[in-house]
């Protein structure tokens, strides 16, 4: 069992080949996608005005740019990184309508009303990265996969079940039920008890996903600023003074869609969202003969834990894509991306002798509530705290802000909410993470053994 692996047996693992020849320490996706430094060079001033000024060019300030800028906006996004340094183009690339609130907890808190147009909108927001991409002719890997969930012990697999029921009689949402007896038809492993696949969420490339969205921001006339870190911004509801390290800008609006890379300069927001590390391992090349029995359907799986493990096949290679151990508190290294590999091997078996060609590491954003938040704070509008789901959500909430900005059609979202929730003390350094994460990992394991 992996929490039982010592360190000198993971010496072992390290020392004994895990690593393929070409392995690199960089996300998968951008072999296909790099980030690029966009803009002028890092010395130059930044030009003094523009009507919208967008911090962070991650999903949501792209998508937010490139739709201001279509309507005539004059739009510059700034960001402390090359573009695409951030989790967009870092993550998994599983595009679905989940939460880690079911609609059934949702329901008991806030009634069955709120938590259906909660999922609704979840719906509505994946179905517009298809929309999206297929609009704008974005080569990205789009499917509709379906995806497996897969139940970690009996009590999970009724618990899934009863979720998804419940999914299907008040939105209508598909699935069927695995038993366990038949989970190899979808998956070579024998950790589980049984899932479910939900056949119309979908997964993307999302290094090309987010490169062709500053394509596209580009031809509009949206300009990208990257190196320009955001330090402040003041100004009431007029015009607002954005001071970066390359001299202070003036803006009508402003836009904060910095997500888990949110700076402690944002004070407000940073007390506000949870960064924490989400890993990835990718394997080297495989023959077709194994991902066809590893992974049958070829779709996107994850697990009923807190904590989860996730895995993918590469859309453009053959190669398989495995994360876990979420907010472990050190950077990638080879030590967690051993450990990673044989956390995938204790699943699926069949990948013993398969050595890795990347692992990566990105910050995701919890909130205090587990919900994603947009809204407009001191005349700046922000949208923040995905809980892993920034694609659909981020692409939803970039249209959401541009549309609230031009002030065009329906700008109403169940997600605005007057409480965005932080605690006393904490201003953006997730100390208590840890604990959090040992509390999340000792419930999952008590679950998996629960009948
Ligand atoms: C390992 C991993 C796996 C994930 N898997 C999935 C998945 O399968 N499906 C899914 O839907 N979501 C997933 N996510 C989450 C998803 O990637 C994010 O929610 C989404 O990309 C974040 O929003 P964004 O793209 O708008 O911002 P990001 O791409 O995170 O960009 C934010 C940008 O803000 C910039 N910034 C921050 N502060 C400042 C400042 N003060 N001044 C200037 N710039 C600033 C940063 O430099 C950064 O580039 C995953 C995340 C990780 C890390």
């Amino acid at each position: 069992m992996l929490h039982a692996m010592s360190a000198k047996q993971l010496e072992h693992r390290v020392s004994s080949g895990v690593f393929a020849d070409d392995f690199r320490e960089e996300p998968y996706w951008w072999t296909a996608a790099s980030p690029v430094a966009t803009g002028p060079s890092s010395e130059t001033r930044l030009p003094g005005k523009a009507e919208v000024a967008i911090v962070g060019g991650g999903i949501t300030g792209l998508v937010a740019g490139l739709y201001l800028a279509r309507a005539g906006a004059d739009v510059l996004i700034l960001d402390a990184q090359n573009i695409g340094e951030g989790a967009a183009r870092r993550n998994a690339g599983f595009v679905g309508r989940t939460l880690k609130r079911s609609v059934e907890w949702i329901s008991k808190k806030e009634g069955r009303d709120h938590a259906v147009r909660v999922y609704r909108e979840l719906d509505s927001a994946l179905k517009g990265v298809k929309a999206l991409v297929d609009a704008e002719g974005i080569d990205c890997y789009h499917m509709i996969c379906g995806r497996l969930v897969s139940a970690n012990s009996p009590a999970h697999f009724r618990s899934t079940v009863a979720d998804l029921q419940s999914m299907k009689r008040n939105l209508g949402f598909d699935f069927s039920v695995i038993e366990k007896h038949e989970m190899h038809k979808e998956l070579a492993s024998d950790r589980y008890h049984g899932g479910a696949v939900i056949p119309d969420l979908g997964s993307i490339h999302p290094g090309l996903y987010h490169a062709g969205l500053v394509k596209k921001a580009l031809e509009a006339g949206v300009r990208i600023h990257s190196h320009t870190v955001v330090r402040g911004i003041e100004g009431g509801d007029g015009l607002k003074h954005v001071r970066t390290n390359r001299g202070v800008l003036e803006a009508r609006h402003v836009v904060i869609a910095t997500n888990g890379y949110t700076t402690k300069d944002l004070t407000w927001h940073a007390r506000r969202v949870i960064p924490f590390r989400g890993f990835v391992i990718a394997t080297e090349v495989l023959p077709e003969a194994t991902i066809d029995k590893v992974l049958p359907n070829r779709r996107t799986y994850l697990d009923t834990k807190m904590n989860i493990d996730f895995i993918r096949p590469a859309p453009d290679s053959n190669r398989i894509l495995f994360g876990g151990m979420t907010g472990t508190n050190c950077e990638t290294g080879t030590g967690l991306a051993a450990a990673l590999h044989a956390r995938m091997v204790t699943i699926l078996p069949d990948l013993q002798d398969v050595r890795l060609s990347r692992a990566w590491t990105g910050h995701c954003a919890g909130t205090f509530d587990f919900m994603p938040h947009i809204g407009l704070r001191d005349g700046v509008h922000f949208a923040l705290g995905y809980n892993f789901a920034g694609i659909p959500l981020g692409t939803h909430f970039g249209k959401l802000i541009a549309a609230r900005i031009l002030q065009r059609g329906n700008t109403g979202t169940v997600f605005d909410v007057e409480n965005f929730p932080s605690v006393p003390l904490y201003r953006g350094s997730p100390w208590f993470l840890p604990l959090a994460m040992r509390y999340f990992d000792w419930q999952d394991r008590r679950i998996a053994t629960h009948q």
